[in-house]
């Protein structure tokens, strides 16, 4: 087994030049002179958003033929909270079509896929000079743009692990936050119960000014946490810090960090070592302790059902009807074919297709017990089997406070990716084969419980490529989860 070097930090470092195909459109900020600034918290950073959010006087594409043209018609919550503290924003940025890939190359016809900035840092310049690789994805062009120093920070959306992935390879720290934290007004639902707005940017800390000015109840999002599930969650949270008495002083004794021996079992799982970092972990107090999740084994393909199944009726608003269809690039039906159909031909390309196929056929009266029923399922073991083993308690449902473990674990921990950044070929932009779907694996189960996962860059693969490891929390911990991330990294 070939291990990571244990240079700690290395990944830090942050290149100065700009990478190709980061932008779908740049520069655009026309929102921000109309928003009410209430606060001067975010003055003078550069605020990347992938091209999934609302942005008033913007268009927002998704990346998708579909919505080419479409103009966003208000402003996410989530955007406009930066805008309030005097963020500027810089531009909408690529992705992979509505969320769904993990290396930003599901693009509309003649896009290139976004190039990982990683190796035109000069600290591995000369090394690799001519091997392009891959940013990640979905948001791919956030944490291009960031990396590639044309942002401060970026925004994301991670379903399965679209921001994790993407922060790993470009060596950032990538923030996707417990479900419900971050309002998605304003955001295009790829799978809803599953959807977070999530962070980019080079430091823990930067990542956490960016989620206390984003983390706040909104009346337009259902889903989102209300005042008093909050409340709770900081009780929970208060009542966890006793233990981590370390934390104050900038060290890990007391912190528990459980590792899922699932995730460390497969042979040929991954090159990629995370020994050195827990090595660290260890010398600054923490107490690191095997755990099992047995479901965790299930968690992708419960994943891709759900989230198939999911995307297929929220994409079925896409047709020529409110949403798509009034490009100019399409032509009018043959004659063969009604309005719709044809729309929806031209506009979704091949893996959105293959998705909303998936996801139909999952939900169609045949299938459905075996398929959208069991994933539901597996979910719920997975969350039961999750909450098993925080020493915290799951704060969200009032009838299920159970007494949390006391020798429970308070983060547990895991590579955030089977691999470094693939190499991005010329058989990249077709749609996913199964290398694809594989690399979601370390990061589907944060997602399925809905709870908070932070990437760290630990240092470099034996190719001098960056590496992540993620740590998990139980639900609303992000303060405790980042100051150990802070800590550790
Ligand atoms: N790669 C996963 C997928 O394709 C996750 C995507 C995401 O988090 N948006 O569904």
């Amino acid at each position: 087994m070939k291990s990571t070097r244990p240079i700690l930090n290395v990944a830090r470092a942050s290149s100065t030049k700009p990478s190709p195909f980061t932008w779908v459109h740049p520069g655009e900020g026309i929102e921000a002179r109309v928003t009410e600034v209430t606060d001067q918290r975010l003055k003078g950073k550069r605020i990347a958003i992938k091209d999934n959010f609302m942005l008033r006087g913007t268009r927002t594409t998704c990346s998708s033929r579909m919505l080419q043209e479409f103009e966003s018609p208000y402003t996410a919550t989530s955007v406009k909270s930066l805008l309030s503290s005097a963020a500027s924003i810089t531009g909408k940025t690529q992705m992979d079509e509505f969320g769904m890939g993990s290396m930003t190359n599901n693009l509309p016809p003649g896009s290139p896929p976004v190039h990982n900035p990683w190796n035109l840092d000069a600290a591995v310049e000369g090394k690799d000079e001519v091997q392009v690789r891959s940013a990640g994805g979905s948001s791919g062009g956030s944490a291009a743009a960031v990396k590639g120093g044309q942002a401060w920070a970026a925004l994301g959306t991670d379903t399965g692990g679209s921001v994790r992935l993407p922060a790993s390879y470009c060596g950032l720290v990538g923030l996707k936050p417990s479900h419900g934290m971050i309002s998605r007004h304003g955001v295009v639902s790829y799978a809803d119960t599953l959807d977070c707005v999530g962070i980019l940017t080079s430091e823990v800390d930067d990542a956490r000014l960016l989620f206390d000015i984003m983390s706040h109840p909104d009346s337009m999002d259902p889903s989102c946490a209300s005042a008093e599930v909050r409340h709770r969650a900081e009780g929970v949270e208060h009542e966890a810090r006793h233990s981590m008495k370390g934390l104050r002083d900038g060290r890990l004794d007391g912190v528990r960090i459980g590792i899922p021996i699932e995730t460390c079992l497969e042979k040929d799982l991954t090159p990629l070592d995370l020994a050195p970092f827990i090595r660290h972990l260890r010398s600054l107090g923490a107490t690191i302790v095997p755990i099992s999740i047995p479901s965790i084994r299930l968690a992708l393909p419960a994943y891709y059902v759900l989230a198939c199944a999911e995307a297929s009726s929220n994409l079925a608003r896409f047709g020529g009807g409110w949403y798509g269809g009034q490009q100019s690039g399409l032509k009018e039906p043959d004659g063969s074919v009604d309005r719709r159909q044809w729309t929806r031909r031209w506009g979704f390309g091949p893996e959105v297709k293959k998705r909303i196929l998936a996801g139909t056929y999952a939900l169609t009266a045949g299938a459905f017990n075996n398929s959208y029923l069991k994933a539901l399922q597996l979910r719920q073991r997975l969350r039961s089997d999750l909450d098993a083993i925080f020493r915290s308690s799951q704060p969200q449902d009032l009838d299920d406070v159970t007494e949390a473990p006391s020798r429970g674990v308070d983060v547990y921990m895991h590579l955030t990716a089977i691999q470094t950044a693939p190499i991005l070929d010329s058989t990249s932009s077709t749609s996913q084969d199964a290398r694809g779907y594989a690399q979601d694996l370390l990061t589907v189960p944060a997602s399925l419980g809905g709870l908070p996962c932070i990437s760290l860059p630990i240092g470099l693969g034996a190719d001098g490529w960056p590496v992540g490891a993620s740590l998990t929390g139980q639900w609303g911990s992000e303060s405790v989860l980042m100051d150990i991330a802070k800590i550790g990294m």
